[in-house]
């Protein structure tokens, strides 16, 4: 079973339930892999305190002009939808930031003035944290396009009973790649009008992609009834409402898992275990 856990907005408890659940489904004697493709930030290290065993760098193809073979034709130009190539005043200038890699200017060039290059865009990293197998991305900095990498990083994951996607925040791309073919998307959201704006829009993410969804409202005792109130008119599952608790904050400045240190935390992740299990039986 593959879960990804996102949520419409940053900041609102959405890695510190990825980890803990994959901490705790290690507990169930399940082989759980925790798959952090925040790349942009990924933190789930902080936590897990994973021994690094693998870390390899990710490139991505950019095209590189042969000026001596060019004919300055501008076919390249007019077929890039990204405008990552284009022929001006007798010169072809390359953005790689922009290009995506379709290779369709190489195609077309009849001169075979252009040749594949490699930029490095991140690294994929991976160890182990006790039983629980780890994996992430880390985009290099300036890097613009982050969706590539998350989809290596998902593509690394080893096969397991249960994958725990940590997303990306937001309804950008790299989370549309992240969620993508994900069993069950657990949105975790706090009540409160930008947390309920956020969540509107991950909602009509997943829907979009025809995902099984279902909402864990954080902090549920700070706030407004909003967001409960939403997820009723609309059918949304309501899977977990954690309350606000000091000690989870202080937990996690610590960098320690606060299921670790937490007990009524823990049992709230345990219930939402089960519930995530149930959902998965259901399908
Ligand atoms: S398609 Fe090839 S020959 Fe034509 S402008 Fe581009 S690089 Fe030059
Ligand atoms: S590979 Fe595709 S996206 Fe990149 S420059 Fe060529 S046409 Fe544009």
């Amino acid at each position: 079973m593959r879960i990804a856990i996102a949520s419409g907005k940053g900041g609102t408890g959405k890695t510190t339930v990825a980890v803990n659940l994959a901490y705790l489904a290690t507990s169930k004697g399940l082989r759980v892999v925790y798959v952090d493709c925040d790349v942009e930030e990924p933190n789930g290290h902080i936590f897990l305190k994973p021994g690094i065993t693998l870390s390899r760098p990710v490139g991505r193809l950019y095209p590189q002009v042969d000026e001596k073979k060019c004919t300055r034709c501008g076919l390249c130009g007019e077929i890039c939808q990204y405008s990552a190539i284009v022929c001006v005043a007798g010169t072809v200038i390359v953005y790689p930031e922009l290009c995506h890699a379709c290779g369709g200017c190489l195609l077309v060039c009849r001169a075979g003035a252009i040749r594949e290059g490699t930029r490095k865009t991140g690294r994929l990293e991976a160890g182990q944290s006790g039983p629980l197998q780890f994996v992430r991305g880390v985009l290099e900095v300036g890097e613009a396009m982050s969706a590539p990498l998350v989809r290596r990083v998902k593509a690394s994951a080893p096969e397991a009973d249960l994958v725990i996607v940590d997303s990306p925040p937001g309804t950008s791309c790299a989370v549309i790649e992240s969620v993508r073919g994900s069993d069950f998307v657990a949105l975790v959201t706090e009540p409160t009008p930008f947390g309920l704006s956020d969540l509107q829009l991950a909602v009509e993410m997943v829907r979009a992609l025809h995902l099984p969804f279902g909402v864990v409202i954080n902090r549920s005792d700070s706030g407004d009834r909003e967001t409960r109130a939403y997820c009723r008119r609309h059918g949304i599952d309501v899977l977990a409402e954690i309350p606000d608790n000091r000690r989870v904050a202080e937990a996690y400045s610590r960098g320690v898992l606060a299921c670790e240190a937490v007990p009524e935390f823990r049992e709230r992740l345990e219930d939402l275990l089960t519930r995530l299990a149930g959902c998965e039986a259901q399908r």
